[in-house]
C-alpha cells in the first residue's frame, strides 16, 4: 500500500534523509520511530506530496507520487505535525469545509461529518470555536479531518505529540479503531508509541532506515546487546580476562568489588552456551560465584542499541547491582 523506494532528501546542505526504502502493507500499522530529527516528518511530507524528494520516490496505493501528487493526495488521510486547523471556525463548520474541500456535498457530506464526529468523540464540542478546544480536542479534530472522505490509507505525524496520558491512551485506543480495514503509518519519537498501537516498525535514525520488523523481531536483533552480571570471589586481573575471553563475550565490564566478590557485567550475545562455560570455569578454577543474573534488554535498550554506534550507557547497566 506504501513503498518508499530509495528516498533521499536535502535540506540545502542538510541531508534530512538517505536512501530510505520500506513499505507498508495493506491493513498494516507500521509505526516510523526515530529520535527528534530523524527525518520522520520529512518522510511524511513526500508519502503526502507535499515535499518532492531529491531522489527516488514513493508509491503510495500503487500510484507514483512523483507521476499524479493529485491522485495520491485524494486517497490519503494525512494528519501532519503541526495541525492544520483554523483557530476562528467551529469544529463542524471546519469539517464541512474540509469536506468539501475533498469533493463531499449533500447527503454523503452530512453523513461523513456525523460519522467522523462520533469516531473522533467530538460530538460534545461539535459547536465549539477550535481556539477554545484543549489540545486533546483539538488532535481529534485534526485527525477527523484526516478521516472526513473515508481514505483507505491513513498518515499520521506523531499523533500523541503535546497530549496529556489520558488523552494519550484516548488517541492511541481511537487509532486503533480507526485502524480496522485500513493502512496505516504513524511516526513518533516514543517508543511505548509503537508497542501500544503498530504491528511493525520502522526506525530512522539520522535519515537512514535502521531496524524494520516486528517488535520481537528487533529484539532479537539486538541480541548481542544482551547483559547479564556475575560476581565472582576471587582476584579482579584473572576473572576479569577468564571472563572476557569466553565465546559470545564482547566486554566484561568491572562493575565494582564487595567483600571480596568482584562484579563484572557480561555484554554480547548471551545464550546457554555461555552460562555452561562460565559454569565450567568455575569448577576448574573453584570459584565462588554470588550473582548470576541476566539483565534482558529493555525495549528502550533494544531501540537505543539500534539507533546509536555507541552502547546503552554503563550507569542504567550498572543498576541492582551489588
Ligand atoms: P523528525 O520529524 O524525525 O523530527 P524532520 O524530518 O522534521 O525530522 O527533520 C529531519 C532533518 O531535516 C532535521 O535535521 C531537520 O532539522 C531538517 N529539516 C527539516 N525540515 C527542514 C527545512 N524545511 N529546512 C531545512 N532543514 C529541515
Ligand atoms: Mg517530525
Amino acid at each position: 500500500m506504501i513503498k518508499a523506494e530509495n528516498l533521499t532528501m536535502h535540506y540545502g546542505p542538510v541531508k534530512a534523509l538517505d536512501n530510505v526504502s520500506f513499505e507498508v502493507k495493506e491493513g498494516e500499522i507500521v509505526g516510523l520511530l526515530g529520535p527528534n530529527g530523524a527525518g520522520k516528518s520529512t518522510t511524511m511530507k513526500i508519502l503526502t506530496t507535499y515535499l518532492y524528494p531529491t531522489s527516488g520516490t514513493a508509491k503510495v496505493g500503487g500510484i507514483d507520487v512523483l507521476q499524479d501528487p493529485l491522485a495520491v493526495r485524494k486517497i490519503i488521510g494525512y494528519l501532519p505535525e503541526v495541525l492544520p486547523l483554523y483557530m476562528d471556525m467551529e469544529v463542524r463548520g471546519y469539517l464541512d469545509f474540509v469536506a468539501r474541500a475533498r469533493g463531499l456535498s449533500g447527503a454523503r457530506l452530512r453523513e461523513r461529518t456525523d460519522l467522523v464526529l462520533d469516531e473522533c468523540g467530538l460530538r460534545p464540542m461539535y459547536r465549539k470555536v477550535i481556539r477554545e478546544l484543549s489540545k486533546g480536542y483539538r488532535q481529534r479534530t485534526a485527525l477527523a479531518q484526516a478521516l472526513i472522505h473515508d481514505p483507505n490509507i491513513i498518515i499520521l505525524d506523531e499523533p500523541t505529540s503535546g497530549l496529556d496520558p489520558h488523552q494519550i491512551v484516548e488517541i492511541r485506543q481511537l487509532i486503533r479503531r480507526l485502524a480496522s480495514g485500513r493502512t496505516v503509518i504513524l511516526s513518533t519519537h516514543i517508543l511505548q508509541e509503537v508497542e501500544a498501537t503498530a504491528d511493525r516498525i520502522v526506525i530512522i535514525n539520522h535519515g537512514k532506515i535502521v531496524g524494520d520488523g516486528t517488535i520481537d523481531e528487533l529484539r532479537e536483533r539486538a541480541k548481542d546487546q544482551e547483559r547479564a552480571r556475575v560476581a565472582v570471589a576471587g582476584e579482579r586481573g584473572e576473572i576479569e580476562r577468564l571472563l572476557s575471553g569466553l565465546s559470545g563475550v564482547r566486554k566484561a565490564e568491572f562493575l565494582g568489588e564487595r567483600e571480596g566478590f568482584v562484579s563484572f557485567m557480561l555484554h554480547g550475545r548471551l545464550g546457554s552456551e555461555l552460562w555452561r562455560e562460565v559454569g565450567q570455569l568455575a569448577r576448574t578454577k573453584g570459584w565462588e560465584l554470588r550473582e548470576l543474573g541476566e539483565k534482558p534488554l529493555t525495549l528502550e535498550e533494544t531501540f537505543l542499541s539500534l539507533t546509536e554506534r555507541k552502547e546503552a550507557p554503563a550507569a542504567s547497566a550498572r543498576e541492582g547491582v551489588a
